[in-house]
C-alpha cells in the first residue's frame, strides 16, 4: 500500500527527526509502507534547530579564527567584523538544500509524510487533524526539547539554544549556563566571534561527561582562548532590563551580560500526546523501552531522544534502522549507548568512544591500562597548530575499550575510534595497519603502537 491518502500502514511514525525518517526510510527499503507524521518540518532538531545550523556556525567561527591568526602563517588578512545576517544566509542555505535532498529522499521511497500534530489515540493509532491513522506497528519519535530552570523564564535576553541560533547580531558579552555540549560550542562560537563569555557550570568540570583528561584539556585551551568559566557552582537567579541580563550564583557572586543562555540539558517532549492514556510506561517523561526500543504496549515501539540516554542524532538514525529490522523480523543488532561515538565541535574538539578511564577502572579495577599520545608528535596537528591528545583505554592484556580525543578536527578521527572499540580491537591489531602520513590519523597509529609496545614518534 503506498498511495498518499492511505490511512494505513505496517509501520506508522510519529515524529519525522533523525530517529523518525530514519525508521521511515529503512522501513521503506524493506519493503514496509510506512506513514510518517510530523507537525513541522521534516527533519526535525538536528537538521533545522541542532546539529546542521550549529555546525554551520561552528564552520563560520573557524573562518573567523583563521583570519585573525593567519599571519602566524605567514598570511596577512584583517578580520574585519562579523556579518551575522550574512553568516545566517549561508547556514540556512545548508540546511535548505539537506532538507529539499531529505524531502526528494523520503518521496522517492514511498513514504506516506503526513503533516500534522498526531496524537496516540489507541494502541495502534494516531489522530492527525481528525484522520485517524493505523499501524501494525507504531513508533513514537517525538523529540526532546531545551531545558529551563523552575521559575528561570525563557523570554527576551534569556534564551535556549533554539532563539540563539537566530540572533542577527553578536553579542558583546553573554553568559552560558551549563558546560555541557551545547553550552561549549555556543561559547566557542561567541569567543570566535569577538563575544566575551563566562561558563557556568554546577559540576566541576566542563563536559562532564567526558574523561577528566578531555575536560582538563578543554579548560586550559578556554583559559587560553579567553573564555571565562565558573565551575562547581550554581545557578541561584537572573533578571533582564534594558542594559542586559543579571545573573547571581548560589555563592553570592554576580554577572552581567547582553545575554543568558540556558543549555542545562533537554527534555523528553511526550506530555499531551496519549502516550500515557494509551498506557505506555513512561518515568519523568521519558518512554520506558527495552533493548529491543520496545514499550511495553505490543507493536509499540520509541526512537531518539525520548528515549532515557545519550541525545545524539546518529543514535536516533541508529535506533531508527534497528526498529525497522526488528519489524521486518531481521534480528539486528544494538550498540550500547557507551560505545555510541560522541563528538563536541568546540575549538578544540572533543570526541570519545567507550568507557572513561574512571569508568573502567570502576568495572576492572587494576585490570586498565590508559595511555595518551600527545598531539605534539604528530606532524599534521603541528601544520595546524594545534595541542591535544588522544587517550587509549584498554582492558590489560586484552581489547581497547575506550578512546578520547581532544584537538583541532579531532572529531575527524572518531570514525575509526569506533571500529576499534565496537570491533573489540587490540593494539597489536591497530599496530600492524597503517596511518597515512602526514595525517592526524596517525595519532590513532601512534598511540595504538605505543601501546603495543613499539612506539614510534613517542616516548616509551
Ligand atoms: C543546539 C543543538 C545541537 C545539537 N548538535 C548535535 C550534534 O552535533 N550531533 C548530534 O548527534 N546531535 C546533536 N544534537 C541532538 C540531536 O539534534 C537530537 O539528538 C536528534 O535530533 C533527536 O532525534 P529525534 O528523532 O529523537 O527527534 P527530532 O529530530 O527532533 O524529531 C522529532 C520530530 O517530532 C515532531 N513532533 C513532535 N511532536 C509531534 C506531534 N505531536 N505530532 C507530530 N510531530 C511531532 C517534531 O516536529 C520533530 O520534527 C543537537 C541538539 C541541539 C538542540
Amino acid at each position: 500500500m503506498t498511495s498518499a491518502d492511505s490511512t494505513s500502514f505496517d509501520v506508522l511514525i510519529l515524529g519525522g527527526g533523525s530517529g523518525g525518517y530514519a525508521c521511515a526510510l529503512r522501513s521503506a527499503e524493506l519493503g514496509l509502507t510506512v506513514g510518517l507524521i510530523d507537525k513541522d518540518k521534516l527533519g526535525g532538531t538536528c537538521l533545522h534547530r541542532g546539529c546542521i545550523p550549529t555546525k554551520a556556525l561552528l564552520h563560520a567561527a573557524e573562518v573567523a579564527d583563521s583570519s585573525r591568526e593567519s599571519a602566524h602563517f605567514g598570511v596577512n588578512t584583517t578580520l574585519q567584523g562579523i556579518d551575522m545576517p550574512k553568516v545566517n544566509e549561508y547556514r540556512d542555505g545548508v540546511v535548505g538544500r539537506l532538507y529539499k535532498g531529505l524531502q526528494g529522499l523520503v518521496k522517492s521511497r514511498d513514504v506516506s509524510f503526513i503533516e500534522g500534530e498526531g496524537k496516540l489515540v489507541g494502541p495502534n493509532s494516531i489522530e492527525v487533524n481528525g484522520t485517524v491513522y493505523t499501524g501494525k506497528n507504531v513508533v513514537l519519535a517525538t523529540v526532546s526539547y531545551a531545558k529551563s530552570i523552575p521559575g528561570l523564564e525563557i523570554t527576551g535576553k534569556i534564551m535556549t539554544s533554539d532563539q540563539a541560533l537566530n540572533l542577527d547580531y553578536v553579542p558583546n558579552s553573554v553568559i552560558v549556563l551549563g558546560g555541557g555540549v551545547i553550552g561549549v560550542e555556543f561559547a566557542s562560537v561567541w569567543r570566535s566571534f569577538g563575544s566575551d563569555v563566562t561558563i557556568v557550570e554546577g559540576l566541576p568540570h566542563l563536559v562532564p561527561n567526558e574523561d577528566e583528561a578531555c575536560s582538563k584539556a578543554l579548560e586550559r585551551a578556554y583559559r587560553k582562548r579567553g573564555i571565562n568559566f565558573i565551575l562547581g557552582t550554581k545557578f541561584a537567579s537572573a533578571t533582564q532590563d534594558a542594559n542586559g541580563v543579571h545573573v547571581t550564583l548560589e555563592d553570592g557572586k554576580t554577572l552581567d551580560a547582553d545575554l543568558l543562555l540556558v543549555a542545562i540539558g533537554r527534555g523528553p517532549n511526550t506530555d499531551g500526546m496519549g502516550y500515557e492514556a494509551q498506557g505506555v510506561a513512561m518515568e519523568r517523561g521519558w518512554v520506558l523501552v527495552d533493548d529491543r526500543l520496545r514499550t511495553n504496549v505490543p507493536n509499540v515501539y520509541a526512537v531518539g531522544d525520548i528515549t532515557p540516554g545519550l541525545q545524539l542524532a546518529h543514535r536516533g538514525f541508529q535506533h531508527g534502522i534497528f526498529v525497522a529490522e526488528e519489524i521486518a523480523g531481521m534480528n539486528p543488532i544494538m550498540i550500547e549507548d557507551i560505545n555510541i561515538p560522541k563528538v563536541t565541535y568546540c575549538e578544540p574538539e572533543v570526541a570519545s568512544v567507550g568507557m572513561t578511564e574512571a569508568q573502567a577502572k570502576a568495572q576492572f579495577g587494576d585490570d586498565v591500562v590508559a595511555y595518551e599520545y600527545n598531539l605534539g608528535g604528530n606532524g599534521k596537528s603541528q601544520i595546524l597548530g594545534t595541542a591535544g591528545f588522544i587517550k587509549l583505554v584498554q582492558k590489560k592484556d586484552g581489547p581497547v575499550i575506550g578512546i578520547h580525543m581532544v584537538g583541532s578536527r579531532v572529531g575527524e578521527q572518531i570514525g575509526e575510534a569506533q571500529l576499534i572499540v565496537n570491533w573489540e580491537a587490540t593494539p597489536e591489531d591497530v599496530a600492524t595497519l597503517i596511518h597515512a602520513h602526514p595525517t592526524q590519523n596517525e595519532a590513532m597509529g601512534e598511540a595504538h603502537l605505543a601501546l603495543a609496545g613499539k612506539p614510534l614518534h613517542a616516548h616509551a
